[in-house]
């Protein structure tokens, strides 16, 4: 069974009988506002397993490597144990969310060139956005590791932008997080979601993503599934 080493807002990290081996749960919960809005999502579990799964393999198949190994049933995965780098590395495609209310601007202006900003991993704090210099002051990261790691964002934007066009739907901006192996090598972790990226239908600019859920516009689960349906017909890949 193992024992749990972590349990997050949406996911629990299990120990496994590989010390560098951990197994994910996705659950069937949703948060927002750093928490203070919670609720049990009938059906969010496995589908945010089944998308980020096939994000993974996708990425991993264009020369990215992801802490992923195998999706061992419908709500679990096993992944390479890495050390979390604290850094939420965020890169905005199109003016929403944090970036359209901090600097009051209408949501859904395309920038010619990705906004990158990063924020410090911490619920007490309220995840408060930090500069490289700061980052590294505190010693969380080192300079090259953000250059590996911004490099890697960009490398994600340019796969996935141009996949989730083919399925219909714009990428409006997404949250990457970063692991250091056990010999220091920085992979991508966590995982790639309608919970950690905004995406709007192509055609009627509706929201396909945790805002149906932050801002009371319906029920998440089928839009979730509409999504996951759109990948898998673009990607013609069959999903356990
Ligand atoms: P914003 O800064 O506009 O709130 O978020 C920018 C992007 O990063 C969105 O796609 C959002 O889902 C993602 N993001 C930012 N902070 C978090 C976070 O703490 N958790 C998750 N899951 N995603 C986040």
């Amino acid at each position: 069974m193992g024992e749990l080493i972590y349990a997050g807002k949406a996911k629990q990290m299990w120990t496994t009988d590989d010390d560098q081996v951990l197994r994910v749960v996705y659950m069937d919960q949703a948060t927002a506002l750093n928490g203070k809005k919670k609720d049990q999502i009938k059906g969010k579990g496995p589908v945010n397993n089944a998308i980020s799964t096939l994000i993974f393999r996708y990425l991993m198949k264009h020369g990215i490597e992801t802490c992923l190994l195998e999706k061992t049933s419908a709500t679990e995965q096993l992944v390479r144990r890495v050390q979390i780098i604290p850094l939420e590395m965020i890169t905005r495609n199109v003016a929403a969310g944090h970036f359209a209310t901090r600097f009051g601007v209408e949501e859904g202006k395309p920038f010619s060139t990705p906004v990158e900003e990063m924020c410090l991993k911490s619920d007490e704090l309220d995840d408060p956005a930090i500069n490289a210099s700061q980052a590294e002051a505190l010693g969380v990261v080192t300079a090259a590791e953000l250059d590996q790691m911004w490099a890697i964002s960009r490398k994600v934007d340019q796969l996935l932008a141009p996949l989730f066009k083919q399925a219909g739907l714009e990428l409006i901006d997404f949250k990457l997080e970063f692991g250091r192996l056990p010999n220091g090598h920085v992979i991508l972790a966590d995982e790639f979601s309608p919970d950690n990226c905004r995406l709007w239908d192509a055609k009627t600019r509706h929201h396909m993503d945790k805002d149906v859920y932050r801002r009371d516009l319906g029920d998440l689960t089928p839009v979730y599934e509409e999504v996951l349906a759109r990948l898998q017909q673009v990607l013609g890949q069959e999903e356990k």
